[in-house]
């Protein structure tokens, strides 16, 4: 165990002297000092005590007012008084103060000094209880208080850290106790979740909750099994999709071959339709799923000073004739002069793909679509609007998730739920943001920001 730091405050040399150097140091204390109330109070809030004794009557705060802010701010601190003349009332305002005793001088130094060994078991008393349910915990749990040193470091987190035995690593610097840089980025920073990857592979999520007195709790959860399961499914999603694709362009490549072979009738060519766009959509879902995958896997660190304008415009003119065959008034508005994004080139065009396409696919006969690029501090705005059915607000914010589809479209537009989790993922990716506001019946309006690329910065 450390030993017990302990405050006395007394305006009386003698008296602040005799319980410093003679009960308290000799019992292997370490001890603070104050001449005054308000003294006494900057120690308290300054450094990591586990006990106050303090005379009563001083000048300034008193022991009474001390032992009433501290309650306030260090419910856990005990606080022990001491009085020249006891009286009921004082006796009243002590218990009031919530001190844990109260002693009337001249007092029996074993006495005081026992008081304050049991005051210190009953604060250790829950602590001990929480370390045996930590120890028993697989997930690593550190605490560590204000002034930056660990006050607990239970038996899984001295493994993951590589520590001796209990208490090791306890009343120790935390920055010397918890080694890797990630770790220490965590416990150091501001968020207050994250990810570690530790050396054996092993991947850890990780909490970082902050305490009333102004300590910190790390506590990180084994999710290598979690990460292998997804990992193995992305990337049998992924071989599936890719092996399913030959097969339907087989059956594709056929269909188209039937009339070849003699006259087809009304009704045969009504099934090979059917059969055509169900093939179609297949085939765009295939497509979805492998773009998925190969984002989830990491895959693409492609990255390039994208020229937003030329993008734009070719994805716009690409799909003019679909919005010419309803009628459709599709316009883009694109700034000069637009800032260059660090991006995939693919993955953009396949954002802005994703997005205009909706539009027009959301989008009635001689609806109208507007496609618009600008730069806003730093960075580059993109705005598709439509004139289209709308989203309802319940579903604004969930068309984002993978498969999701709003129930008005489902009998009547045809797609896979995947387009927006695409577009969201890409966004994601280059520490973008997005969007959208809508309503129903009127139109939709998806916004995306997308930081702008400073040229200091290279292509990795
Ligand atoms: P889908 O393949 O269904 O279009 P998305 O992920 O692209 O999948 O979109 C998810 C859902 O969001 C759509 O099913 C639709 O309900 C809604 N949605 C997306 N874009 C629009 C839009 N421009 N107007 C109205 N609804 C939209």
């Amino acid at each position: 165990m450390t030993p017990a730091t302990v405050l006395v405050v007394d305006d009386a040399a003698q008296i602040r002297d005799f319980v410093a150097e003679y009960v308290l140091r000799p019992n292997g204390f370490t001890v603070f000092q104050a001449d005054s109330g308000e003294q006494g109070l900057e120690i308290a809030r300054r450094e990591t005590l586990d006990l106050v004794v303090s005379d009563i009557k001083m000048p300034g705060l008193s022991g009474i007012g001390l032992a009433q802010t501290l309650h306030r701010e260090q419910p856990h601190l005990p606080v022990i008084l001491i009085t020249a003349e006891g009286s009921e009332q004082l006796a009243q305002e002590a218990l009031r103060a919530h001190v844990v005793d109260y002693f009337i001088k001249p007092f029996d130094p074993e006495e005081l000094l026992a008081s304050i060994r049991r005051a210190l078991e009953a604060r250790r008393r829950p602590l001990a209880v929480a370390e045996q349910v930590l120890a028993t915990l697989a997930d690593p749990v550190v605490v560590v208080d204000a002034a930056e040193q660990v006050t607990l470091i239970n038996a899984a987190a001295r493994e993951l850290f590589g520590l001796a035995a209990a208490p090791a690593g306890v009343g120790r610097l935390w920055r010397e106790v918890i080694g890797p840089a990630e770790a220490q980025a965590l416990l150091g920073g501001d968020q207050p979740t994250g990810e570690l990857l530790w050396d054996d592979e092993r991947f850890f999520s990780a909490v970082v909750n902050r305490l009333a007195d102004g300590g910190r709790v790390l506590i990180l959860h084994d999710i290598t099994a979690l990460r292998r399961a997804e990992r193995a499914k992305t990337s049998f999603v992924a071989t599936i999709a890719h092996d399913l694709r030959s097969p339907l362009t087989a059956v594709l490549g056929h269909v188209g071959l039937i009339d070849r072979f003699g006259p087809v009738t009304d009704a045969q060519n009504t099934h090979i339709r059917h059969i055509r766009s169900s093939v179609l959509a297949m085939s765009a879902l295939l497509h979805d799923l492998m773009d998925l995958g190969s984002m989830e896997a990491g895959l693409d660190s492609r990255r390039e000073a994208v020229d937003p304008v030329p993008l734009i415009k070719k994805v716009v003119d690409g799909l003019r004739y679909q919005a010419e065959a309803r009628q459709q008034t599709l316009l883009d508005h694109l700034a000069g002069d637009l800032p260059r994004v660090l991006i995939n080139p693919v993955r953009f065009r396949r954002l802005i793909t994703n997005l205009v396409e909706n539009a027009l696919k959301y989008t009635p006969e001689s609806g109208r679509v507007e496609v618009e690029a600008y730069a806003q501090e730093d960075c580059l705005v993109l705005r598709v609007t439509d004139t289209g059915i709308g989203i309802a607000p319940e579903d604004q914010p969930r068309v984002f998730e993978e498969f999701f589809r709003a129930d008005h479209v489902r009998q009547t537009h045809l797609g896979t739920g995947l387009g927006l989790s695409i577009v969201k993922r890409i966004v994601d990716d280059y520490g973008g943001r997005i969007w959208v506001e809508s309503r129903l019946a009127e139109g939709s309006r998806f916004t995306v920001m997308l930081p702008r690329h400073m040229p200091a910065e290279r292509a990795p």
